[in-house]
């Protein structure tokens, strides 16, 4: 397996498995000259693989002239692959191509690894040089005598033996697949096989183009990291299979020379910087990330140093740094598979397909398998793969992020709704109860109201009880004490007459002692029945003094009124009829009566006294009659 194939299996990050290949081929002595019959029968395309002499040059200054002449320890190449692994040494090839025309035949010998420093070849035909050429990558490439991406070199055959003797010498490695072509068919396959690059290289810049557009409506910069990953690897291998060299910078000589060691070092950072990032390593495992850190700023080293040291050293860095690289990317992957990230599915697969295609490269490389166009580009459909799964992975990773963002959003959105209706709920439940308090105060209200209507009837009655005598339901002695102090403090304001009237029945212990105290009750009751009516001024008062005794308060009343008022009251006692359980019952009532303006220090005492004397005077002077008396302090004249 050359470096070509190695590269190209590998890409940046799965060159580690150069390490797998055969590093150099064994030599054995070998003193004979392989020989190719060609002929217009013969295979358009014939692969010199290990059937050649290779002379080690190890002081690199051996001429065509010595290494043709004899004595020189040409061996023989035991291994399939001529690869010679990375070598300061120079190496000459040489092989035998016999032409049994009659007449010369032209044919291209192709060497196809466009990296090599410096390739020579010389045609011997007869003992003669026919053909002499010094190629090599560190010429332009207008130098080339074909103008293909590989050093062809035709070589015109002339009748019988031709002795080709070809000599290389590179910085980097040596291999040596030449093939024997027919002119014809090697422009066919070269055309086929620019199809074929055409399709890759198509496929990578859709995909780099399509990631851009997909990046600037996401913005996510792990698209940026696999367009440069992509971008680095379509540029790696487009310098390896001498592409860019053929068509973007034929005359960059220097650049071309380091370029591969760049763009597989640049390759290397992105895979680190896509890897960390799409792992999502930082969440995941701390170790694994700053080991993946160290990676990436290792490779932003190596790409950095790939434009100071020589392309012999980055390459070798670089090569075996792709190996933990490589480990890495695919443990990663699946480490998070395994543990339970789906988005990490895709990304394994794409490694696993590149890492397919490098296993069925080189078992046909090896022969375990038969080598044919799927095998022989399996690396092409291994990266093909590759990209377009990591793009998928891309995708389905955004996927995914929209639906746990969705299913996120429609969780708050549930949560929110919830919230909501609880808050309806509880403002519903708030009114209800606000509703429900109010109810209970309006009633509680209405009971306050109805209790205190019922307390202020109570206080009423209880009023009206305290102030009203039981037997004749006039007001008692009580109220009586207070009116009159009342009505003789207003009678002292507004400087008017007050006159107490007061009345004893007459003999009413006889009443008692004749009819009973029932029928006395009954007496005083109509007796209370009869006044009443007549002491209806707004102010006077008609109370029972107790026992038989009333008195009777009237206001703004002279005296003589008074008196003519009495007088009424008298005769109306006199003649009242009194039946109780089938008798009549009369008697009558003494009266005395005390009236004047008050005035200082005259007081209501004074008045009850003066009625009472008066009263007295009326029993004295024989009962049923009316008698006033003088207060002292005033001018009024008793009658
Ligand atoms: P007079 O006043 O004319 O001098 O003679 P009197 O018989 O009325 O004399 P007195 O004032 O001493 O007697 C009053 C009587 O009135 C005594 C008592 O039995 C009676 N009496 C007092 N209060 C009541 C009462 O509420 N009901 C009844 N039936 N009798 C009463
Ligand atoms: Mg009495
Ligand atoms: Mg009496």
């Amino acid at each position: 397996m050359n470096l070509k194939s190695f590269c190209r299996l590998l890409a940046p990050l799965l060159i580690a498995l150069w390490f797998l290949a055969p590093i150099a081929a064994q030599a054995q002595p070998d003193a004979t000259f392989p020989v190719f019959e060609v002929s217009r029968n013969t295979p358009g395309r014939m692969d010199v693989e290990s059937r050649m002499g290779v002379l080690v040059d190890a002081s690199r200054d051996l001429t065509a002239g010595q290494v043709t002449a004899p004595g020189q320890h040409w061996q023989s190449i035991s291994r399939p692959s001529p690869n010679f692994g990375f070598t300061q040494d120079a190496y000459w090839f040489r092989f035998q191509i016999n032409n049994p025309n009659p007449q010369e035949l032209t044919r291209f010998i192709e060497l196809p690894i466009p990296f090599i420093d410096d390739v020579r070849l010389h045609h011997y035909a007869g003992g003669v040089l026919r053909t002499h050429y010094a190629l090599g990558d560190e010429l332009p490439f207008a130098r080339r005598v074909v103008m293909h991406r590989n050093f062809v070199m035709p070589v015109n055959l002339a009748p019988g033996g031709n002795l080709i003797y070809i000599r290389l010498a590179s910085s980097g490695t040596i291999e040596a697949p030449f093939r024997i072509w027919d002119p014809v068919q090697f422009h066919a396959a070269s055309n086929d096989e620019n199809l074929l690059q055409g399709t890759v290289i198509g496929v990578l810049l859709i995909m780099i183009a399509y990631n851009l557009f997909i990046f600037f409506s996401t913005r996510n910069i792990n698209y940026i990291y696999y367009i440069g990953f992509v971008a680095s690897y379509l540029l790696f291998h487009l310098t390896l299979t001498g592409y860019t060299f053929a068509y973007v910078w034929p005359h960059a000589v220097r650049w071309n020379s380091f370029a591969i060691s760049s763009f597989m070092a640049s390759s290397m950072l992105f895979t680190c910087l896509f890897a960390g990032r799409f792992l999502k390593l930082r969440q995941f495992s701390m170790p694994a990330f700053y080991w993946v850190r160290a990676l990436t700023l290792l490779s932003a080293l190596l790409l950095a140093l790939t434009f100071v040291l020589p392309y012999s050293l980055t390459v070798r860095i670089g090569a075996a740094v792709t190996l933990p690289m490589a480990i890495t990317a695919l443990v990663l992957g699946y480490w998070r598979w395994w543990t339970g990230a789906k988005f990490a599915r895709f990304y394994c697969l794409a490694w696993t397909a590149i890492l397919i295609g490098l296993c069925v490269l080189n078992a046909s490389k090896q022969g375990w398998i038969p080598l044919n166009g799927w095998t022989e580009n399996a690396s092409e459909i291994g990266i093909v793969l590759l990209v377009m799964l990591l793009s998928f992975t891309l995708a389905d990773q955004i996927n995914n992020d929209r639906t746990l963002r969705l299913n996120a959003q429609a969780a708050a959105l549930a949560h929110e709704r919830h919230a909501r209706a609880t808050q309806q709920a509880l403002i519903r439940a708030t009114e209800d109860a606000n509703r429900e308090l109010e109810l209970r105060v309006q009633s509680r209200t209405l009971d306050l109201h109805a209790t205190l209507e019922q307390l202020k009837d109570a206080n009423d009655r209880l009023q009206l009880l305290s102030t009203t005598d039981g037997l004749t339901q006039i007001s008692n002695r009580a109220y009586f004490d207070t009116a009159l102090a009342l009505e003789f403090r207003r009678a002292v304001r507004q400087k008017c007459a007050l006159t107490l009237v007061m009345f004893d029945i007459d003999h009413f212990k006889h009443v008692n002692d004749t009819y009973g105290h029932l029928a006395g009750d009954a007496c005083l009751r109509a007796l209370a029945d009869r006044l009443r009516p007549r002491i209806n001024r707004a102010g006077d008062v008609f109370a029972r003094f107790g026992g038989e005794e009333f008195v009777v308060v009237l206001t703004a009343s002279d005296l003589a009124s008074a008196i003519a008022l009495t007088e009424e009251f008298r005769a109306a006692i006199e003649s009242l009829r009194v039946e109780f359980e089938g008798q009549t019952i009369q008697f009558t009532a003494s009266f005395g009566i005390a009236s004047a303006i008050p005035q200082p220090p005259l007081c209501a005492q004074d008045y009850l006294a003066a009625a009472d004397k008066a009263l007295y005077q009326a029993k004295h002077d024989g009962r049923n009659c009316v008698r006033s008396a003088t207060l002292p302090h005033t001018t009024s004249e008793p009658l």
